[in-house]
């Protein structure tokens, strides 16, 4: 069977914490603030210091933020009526009420926080210039003016904001074909090798004879680089299936025979080729397989592969093996 394994066409494994060796099947993480893999990881959960992992809590965490976003929405938008007309007596009362210049504006100090500070301040002075004076003519039921509905609002307004925004990246990431935890992880290499390279600029401009080395570990460690076994058969069925009128026939190596099999990668070595992407099945069939439990504890060990990358990943197999052919002809 095909299957994502170590460089060494080994079985992945962990050793971090209490993980001593185990078996990490495809597109298995280790969170490192519960100290234990988890198939299917897409990010650790601060909030609730809980892990969201496809397939598990996956659909949880969605369903999650749609709720979240609609309640908020539903339950505060009889707010937003009083909360603008509050506002706007309260910037009435900033800007014309004669104590406001005595209290707050001619103050220098009210500067030194900026104009948000300055201008924010203003607001909370006016609304209790506005309480102070309302309190002795008040009557019963009716209130002053007051910030209370506006930052409610605002904060509701930006939690909602949090939620929708979560919700649509966690969606494009995952009907990419890619979790969180990917992402965060291209990026952070693509941060690693960008920073390398600036280095290795900066050490050779000042014709140091060595570039600094520290981070290629790093860089080895958060590549976005993939490995799979490509066992014989399959090797065969390839060359067969895609095989020119040329090269009908593969003559494969005694070392890939006895060993079974031959290691691909994902990102062709230093070609321009594209990467292979194991793991996207296309918008919908992403999404479903996201959202969709595992029927048993076994399909979830078994991410599928998608047969597009597996075509690609099998004629890789193929080059590579006719490209180790021609250097023993040659
Ligand atoms: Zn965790
Ligand atoms: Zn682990």
């Amino acid at each position: 069977m095909l299957h994502q394994c170590a460089l060494d066409g080994s079985l992945m494994r962990c050793w971090r914490d209490g993980c001593k060796g185990r078996w990490k099947p495809a597109r298995t993480r280790h969170c490192g603030d519960c100290r234990t893999c988890r198939i299917g990881f897409d990010h650790h959960c601060p909030w609730f210091d809980a892990d969201v992992i496809a397939q598990h809590t996956m659909p949880s965490f969605l369903l999650f933020l749609l709720l979240a976003a609609l309640l908020l929405i539903l339950a505060l938008a009889p707010l937003v009526h009083g909360a603008y007309a509050d506002f706007n007596v309260l910037l009435h009362v900033a800007w014309a009420h004669p104590h406001m210049h005595t209290r707050w504006w001619q103050r220098r100090w009210t500067w030194y926080g900026g104009p948000t500070l300055r201008y924010g301040g203003a607001l909370v002075v006016a609304a209790r210039l506005l309480r102070e004076e309302a309190y002795p003519s008040r009557g019963r039921g009716e209130r002053a003016a007051s910030l209370h509905a506006p930052v409610t609002l605002s904060i509701a307004a930006l939690l909602t904001a949090v939620a929708l925004g979560l919700l649509t990246t966690t969606l494009h990431m995952t009907t990419r074909g890619d979790l969180s935890v990917d992402v965060m992880r291209q990026r952070a290499h693509s941060a690693v090798v960008s920073q390398q390279r600036r280095k290795g600029e900066k050490a050779r401009a000042l014709a140091a004879a060595a570039v600094p080395q520290t981070s290629s570990s790093t860089a080895s460690n958060l590549s976005p680089t993939m490995y799979f076994w490509v066992p014989l058969h399959l090797l065969s069925d390839g060359a067969a299936g895609a095989g020119t009128r040329q090269q009908p026939h593969l003559d494969v190596p005694r070392t890939i025979r006895e060993a079974g099999g031959i290691v691909v990668s994902t990102t062709a070595d230093g070609g321009d080729e594209e990467a292979v992407r194991p793991y996207d099945w296309g918008f919908w069939r992403n999404l479903q397989l996201i959202l969709e439990k595992p029927a048993r504890q076994k399909d979830a060990m078994q991410w599928p592969i998608s047969p597009a990358a597996r075509q690609a990943l099998v004629a890789r197999a193929v080059a590579a093996v006719r490209e180790m052919d021609k250097e023993k002809g040659s």
